[in-house]
């Protein structure tokens, strides 16, 4: 599978805006974005007239990198929104947020959606108490996650168990920090996203 292996707040960079791809980092002085809020390359500083297509497609990058998806399998997301009965953008964010790597995300259990991806690979969680190792895996409501028996005294959970805490509890989902569970119980409607993407410039982009 591809990867992206250059500078992850690069990616920031490119698009303008704080995507919180790198966890504690992401809330300090450190941040790359916070530190240089220009593109990046030769020319990040120079004004740049920016299309229409141009718009259209970094709200889709931006999306993409957000929850860490590649091109091929956003363009079957979006299909499958576009096939649902709604609001295909606000139908996308909701494909792109019920996925497992997101939910242990939202939940707490890891604090970027990079680091809940390694954990899900590595096979710490389980879905309706069966070992899922599948980041892109698709959560349904009611479905319940929880971290396994075996991984829960590992270090990166305890510390976890901490920072989960600090967290601000979200409607959608249901988490008890105690027994390192939750659950996804709806999805969540468009008001209650907190992610800085314009969906509609997407479906237009895809639409064309
Ligand atoms: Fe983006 Fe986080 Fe890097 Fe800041 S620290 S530029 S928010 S990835």
């Amino acid at each position: 599978m591809a990867r992206y292996k250059e500078s992850t707040c690069r990616l920031c960079r490119r698009e303008g805006a704080k995507l919180y791809l790198k966890g504690d980092r992401c809330y300090s002085e450190k941040c790359g974005f916070a530190r240089k809020g220009y593109p990046p390359g030769m020319h990040g500083q120079k004004k740049q007239k920016v299309s229409e297509y141009g718009m259209q497609l970094r709200e889709k990058q931006k999306a993409r990198r957000i929850y860490g998806v590649l091109e091929a399998q956003f363009r079957r997301y979006f299909k499958e929104a576009d096939r649902r009965r709604g609001v295909t953008g606000e139908l996308l964010l909701q494909i792109l947020e019920s996925r497992l790597d997101n939910v242990i995300y939202r939940l707490g259990f890891a604090r970027s959606r990079i680091e809940a991806r390694q954990l899900v690979r590595h096979g710490h969680f389980m879905v309706n108490g069966r070992k899922v190792d599948v980041p892109s895996y698709l959560t349904r409501p009611g479905d319940e996650i929880a971290v396994r028996e075996n991984s829960r005294s590992q270090p990166v959970f305890k510390e976890m168990a901490a920072w989960g805490t600090t967290q601000e509890a979200l409607p959608w989902l249901e988490v008890d920090r105690e027994q390192m569970k939750g659950r996804f119980v709806r999805f969540p409607t468009r008001e209650e996203l907190d992610v800085p993407i314009t969906e509609h410039l997407i479906v237009e982009l895809y639409s064309r």
